[in-house]
């Protein structure tokens, strides 16, 4: 054990943690191309209360990333250094009152959207076509036709990385396209948001229409992580796709990382060597559409760790 772990260690051991905790422990299933390094030490707090004392009793120079579902990163060969959290069952809590819908960050955006229908509350049908987490949605302002996190949200409990818990309130300058501008540093744990009575048939016919759309337009059951690139000029303009494609680049492959044939702006990864192949391939991408078409094309995906 390095000094890092050996300090983890003994906080786990002297408050004798229900969560579970790992060290030097890879990480390839927890991302949705299926690969990737180690994380030094890897924990899945049992509650907030917990994941709050670990950080509180941790030494501030230990790095802090917290991973969601896994549906929008790549997670390096050289592996994440410091604590990895993952939120699991003790963040799983999804319940509403007369007007808000609350959810704990490890909960499924499918999930919601499938309680939202359940209790006819609507606008939350978006949720249902996207594969990551409470937790991941906020931080990445996920959204899909036409309706987006921020559209739904009223505030977040979050705890820093040094455990102070604060709460992270809906404001204009809060979201911005597939962005929250505050988040770095801070782990969601429980979301807040606006409960709307509607008609469940129309709920459950938008959900359908969602699910079809999706079908028609995205890859299924490979390993992708969705959209690469953001849409370089958000939600007008030229879509990243289209620029992939207006620079020739829809076929391009290279080590057994190539673009879906359904969308171009979705990587799929067929080859189980190495992760940084997945970043090379959309490095390669970038320089190409720019040398082709002179637009900066930004990742939208979560580089995570080390080379
Ligand atoms: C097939 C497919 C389709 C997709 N379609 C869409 C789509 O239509 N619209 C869309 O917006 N996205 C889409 N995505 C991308 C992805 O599902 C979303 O970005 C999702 O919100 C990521 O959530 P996650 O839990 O998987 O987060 P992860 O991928 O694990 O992490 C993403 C980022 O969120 C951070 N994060 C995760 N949990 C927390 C937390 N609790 N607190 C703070 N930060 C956290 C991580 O540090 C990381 O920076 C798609 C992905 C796939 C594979």
């Amino acid at each position: 054990m390095n000094k890092n772990q050996q300090i983890l260690n003994e906080i786990f051991l002297r408050n004798k943690v229900k969560g579970k905790y790992k060290f030097d422990y890879n990480l390839s299933k927890y991302s949705w191309f299926g690969i990737g390094g180690n994380a030094e030490i890897f924990y899945i707090p049992s509650s907030l209360e917990e994941l709050q004392l670990v950080l509180t009793a941790k030494e501030e120079g230990i790095d802090v990333t917290v991973i969601g579902l896994g549906s929008n990163i790549i997670i390096r060969d050289g592996g994440i250094p410091g604590l990895v959290i993952r939120l699991g069952n003790g963040f799983s809590n999804i319940s509403h009152d007369k007007n808000i819908v609350f959810a704990g960050a490890s909960v499924q955006d499918k999930v919601l959207s499938k309680y939202c229908l359940n209790n006819s509350i609507i606008g939350f049908e978006f949720y249902s076509g996207i594969p990551g987490s409470v937790g991941g949605a906020v931080c990445m302002n996920a959204g899909c036709f036409g309706s987006e996190t921020k559209d739904v949200f009223i505030k977040a409990k979050c705890l820093s990385n040094q455990g102070e818990l604060i709460e992270m309130n809906y404001s204009e300058e809060l979201f911005s396209y597939r962005k929250n501008n505050f988040l770095d540093k801070y782990i969601v744990c429980e979301v807040q948001y606006n409960k709307e009575i509607g008609d469940p048939a129309i709920i459950n016919q938008r959900m359908i229409e969602i699910s079809d759309q999706r079908r028609d337009s995205q890859p299924q059951k490979v390993m992708t992580a969705g959209s690469t690139f953001k849409n370089p000029f958000g939600h007008s303009g030229s879509k990243a796709w289209q620029l992939i494609d207006k620079a020739g680049l829809r076929d391009y492959k290279l080590n057994g990382v190539s673009f879906s044939r359904k969308h171009a702006n979705f990587i799929v990864n067929k080859q189980k060597d190495s992760a940084n192949l997945i970043e090379d391939f959309g490095e390669n991408i970038k320089q190409q559409v720019n040398s082709r078409l002179g637009v900066e094309l930004e990742w939208e995906i979560k580089i995570l760790g080390n080379r």
